[in-house]
C-alpha cells in the first residue's frame, strides 16, 4: 500500500494514510495518518522508524489514500482513511474516497437538522462515513447481519449526488471499492494468484507488477472477501462523465484511463493545436513545454511544426506541484522552475502549458521567462481550452470568481473569442494566445463526448446538484461570496 500511494501522489500531497485489518490485532482496524507526503510520513529517511510503523500496521489487507483538498481544511485529522469504530464487526469500517460530493451541503443539513448529528470536520468524507453507518444499520434492522455491500451502495447512491470513488474495508476483513455511476473519476484494478490490488490509476498497479489490469466500471463495486475478488453492479449506468482533465492535467502521464492512455491524450492535443497556430514561425521561435504534464503536448506540437522543443524551463523536483498546494501559488514558481536563459535569450518563445485556471501561475511563468530568461516574446498554448465554469467534482476550483477566463468570455458552450484571447494574453503578459478547441478534448483522449464530463469548459452539467450549484455559483459573484460553492 505504501508503494501504491507513493506512486499517487499527483492526486495529493497534502497528507496520506492507511487502514489495515488483522484478525490477530485486538484492532481488528488501525489507521494510521498524517499531514505530508508519503515518503515522509512514513519516515523512509530512517528506517528504524519506517519498519516499527510496519510491524505496528502490519495486516494481510487495507486501503490507503493520499489527499488533495477539495473540502474542509488542511489538516491531520481531516487526513483519510476515516475510521468509524464499532463492537460490531460488520459496523466498523474505514473508508477513503475520491471525488466530492456536489450535494454535501443538502445531506449534511439533513443529518444535523432531522437526525441530531454533531460534525467534527464537516467535510464531505464525515458526511459519506455517516451515511454509510446509517444505510447499514437500516438494512440489518431486521436480520441483525452484515448487509450486502451491493445493497449498501445501492442504497446511498440514491441519495449521493456528485464524484465518488471509494475504497472501504470492514473488521470482517471484507474490501470494498466503490466507483460512481457516472465515472468521473478513474479506478482500476488487478488480480493475480497472491493478491488483489485496486487503485484510481494504473500506473500505482504497473509499480506493484500488476501489469494487467482491468477498469471499474462506473456503477460496479469491487468486493474482497476473505480469497475471494468479485466485481458487481449496484447502481445503473445510464450515461457516463468521465472527467476530461484527468488526461489533460490531473493524472499521471504514464497512466492507463478507461482503456486511453494519458500519454497518447496529451501528444493529441499538442498536435490538434498545431494545426490553428496562426503565427508564421521561423527559426527566431522555440517550443517550450511547461515540465512536467505539459511536456507530451509541448513535444508533439514542436514536432508537428517543425521546431524543436527546448528544456528552457527546468522544474525543481524537490518542490510540489503548485496547483495542488492551494493558497499562494504565485511565489511558488520561481521556487519551482529554473529559466535556462541561453535558450530563452532573444528568442520567440512558445510557451505550452496544460491549462490556465486562475492565471496566477502563467502569468508568473510568462514574466519569469521574459524578465530572468530575456525572452524577446511569450505565446502561450494551451491544451485545454478556457475554464469557464467551476468544478464541484473533486478539482478544486469551485467558485466563478477565482477563474480568469469568464472575466473575459461568458458564452459557455462556445469556443473563445480572439478579443478575449487578447484581453487575457494582455493580463498574463503574453504576445499571444491560442486555447485548445472544444472539438479537440473527445478527439484527442478518443472517448464520444458523451462520455465525458467537460463541464468546466461548457457549463454542461451531468448532474441535477451540479446545476443547482452552477446557478449558485453565478449567484455567489454576484454578491461577491468567495467560499467554495457546496460549502457555503
Ligand atoms: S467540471 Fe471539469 S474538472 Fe470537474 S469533473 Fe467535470 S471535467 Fe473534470
Amino acid at each position: 500500500m505504501y508503494k501504491l500511494i507513493l506512486n499517487l501522489q499527483n492526486r495529493g500531497q497534502l497528507s496520506c494514510g492507511l487502514s489495515t485489518y488483522n484478525k490477530e490485532r485486538s484492532l481488528l482496524i488501525s489507521t494510521y495518518k498524517e499531514l505530508g507526503a508519503v515518503n515522509d510520513v512514513f519516515k523512509i529517511q530512517c528506517p528504524g522508524k519506517t519498519n516499527k510503523i510496519f510491524e505496528k500496521y502490519s495486516g494481510d489487507r487495507g486501503i490507503a489514500h493520499t489527499r488533495y483538498a477539495t473540502s474542509g481544511f488542511a489538516r491531520k485529522e481531516e487526513a483519510q482513511p476515516f475510521e468509524r469504530m464499532h463492537g460490531r464487526k460488520y459496523k466498523w469500517f474505514s473508508l477513503c474516497f475520491n471525488g466530492n460530493i456536489a450535494n454535501y451541503s443538502e445531506l449534511r443539513k439533513h443529518l444535523l437538522d432531522k437526525r441530531d448529528y454533531h460534525m467534527v470536520h464537516n467535510n464531505d468524507t464525515e458526511i459519506i462515513m455517516h451515511n454509510i453507518s446509517r444505510t447499514i444499520n437500516t438494512l440489518s434492522e431486521d436480520t441483525n447481519k452484515a448487509p450486502d455491500p451491493v445493497d449498501i451502495f445501492s442504497k446511498l447512491s440514491e441519495k449521493m449526488d456528485g464524484a465518488y470513488n471509494i475504497g472501504m474495508i470492514d473488521a470482517k476483513g471484507k474490501v470494498m471499492a466503490v466507483r460512481d455511476p457516472l465515472g468521473f473519476k478513474p479506478l482500476c484494478y488487478s488480480t493475480d494468484n497472491e493478491k488483489s490490488l485496486f487503485a484510481s490509476e494504473s500506473v500505482a498497479l504497473t509499480h506493484c507488477n500488476m501489469n494487467h489490469f482491468k477498469f471499474l466500471q462506473p456503477g460496479e463495486i469491487l468486493i474482497n472477501d476473505k480469497d475471494e475478488t468479485k466485481v458487481e453492479r449496484y447502481a445503473k449506468c445510464e450515461k457516463k462523465a468521465h472527467c476530461m482533465f484527468e488526461w489533460v492535467y490531473f493524472a499521471n502521464v504514464s497512466s492507463i484511463l478507461d482503456e486511453k492512455s494519458v500519454y497518447l491524450a496529451r501528444t493529441n492535443l499538442g498536435k490538434e493545436m498545431a494545426k490553428s497556430e496562426p503565427l508564421e514561425l521561423n527559426d527566431d521561435f522555440v517550443v517550450i513545454p511547461v515540465p512536467d504534464s505539459s511536456k507530451p503536448f509541448g513535444d508533439s506540437y514542436a514536432f508537428e511544426v517543425g521546431l524543436p522543443s527546448k528544456e528552457g524551463l527546468v522544474r525543481n523536483r524537490y518542490v510540489g506541484r503548485t496547483f495542488i498546494e492551494g493558497c499562494d501559488r504565485s511565489n511558488k514558481v520561481e521556487d519551482k522552475f529554473t529559466v535556462l536563459k541561453h535558450i530563452t535569450k532573444g528568442k520567440k518563445v512558445l510557451l505550452m502549458d496544460d491549462s490556465i485556471v486562475r492565471g496566477n501561475t502563467s502569468k508568473k511563468i510568462v514574466n519569469f521567462i521574459k524578465e530572468k530568461g530575456q525572452a524577446k516574446e511569450v505565446h502561450l498554448r494551451i491544451s485545454c481550452p478556457p475554464i469557464l465554469s467551476p468544478c464541484f467534482y473533486g478539482i478544486d476550483m469551485s467558485t466563478i470568481g477565482e477563474l480568469i477566463a469568464p472575466k473575459y468570455f461568458k458564452e459557455t458552450g462556445e469556443d473563445i473569442s480572439e478579443k478575449a484571447c487578447e484581453d487575457i494574453a494582455k493580463e498574463q503578459g503574453a504576445d499571444s494566445l491560442v486555447y485548445q478547441k472544444m472539438e479537440n478534448i473527445p478527439k484527442s483522449i478518443g472517448l464520444p463526448k458523451c462520455d465525458l464530463c467537460m463541464a468546466c469548459l461548457n457549463g454542461d452539467y451531468p448532474t441535477e446538484w451540479g446545476c443547482k450549484l452552477y446557478e449558485k455559483a453565478k449567484k455567489n459573484f454576484k454578491n461577491g461570496i468567495k467560499e467554495r460553492t457546496y460549502e457555503c
